[in-house]
């Protein structure tokens, strides 16, 4: 997968900061209107004009093609994965 760098953005669910994008189903550099995932939280996200983030909202997700759908909510769940693994070493962290 090719990395293109972004302009910075902060994740309108997290505030994580997204400045690269890595292509799920191609290598060209990202643009208004396509879809990208959080990698600090999983959130579905859309590119805005001079690629800014927005949330996608779930009518959006809904109509995508069921290959690219389940690809999206692949990425999302693995992501929210490391969220939950980073949450618990924090939770284990604080208890020790
Ligand atoms: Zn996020």
């Amino acid at each position: 997968m090719k990395t293109h760098p972004t302009p910075p953005h902060a994740c309108p669910t997290c505030s994580h900061l997204l400045h690269r994008q890595q292509g799920l189903t191609g290598q060209q550099p990202p643009k208004r209107g396509d879809f990208t995932v959080c990698d600090g939280c999983g959130q579905i996200l859309r590119f805005t004009e001079g690629l800014g983030v927005r949330a996608a909202g779930d009518h959006e997700v809904a109509m995508l093609s069921p290959d690219f759908r389940a690809t999206l909510l692949t990425v999302r769940a693995h992501f929210q994965q490391q969220q939950g693994t980073a949450t618990n070493a924090e939770k284990n962290k604080r208890r020790n």
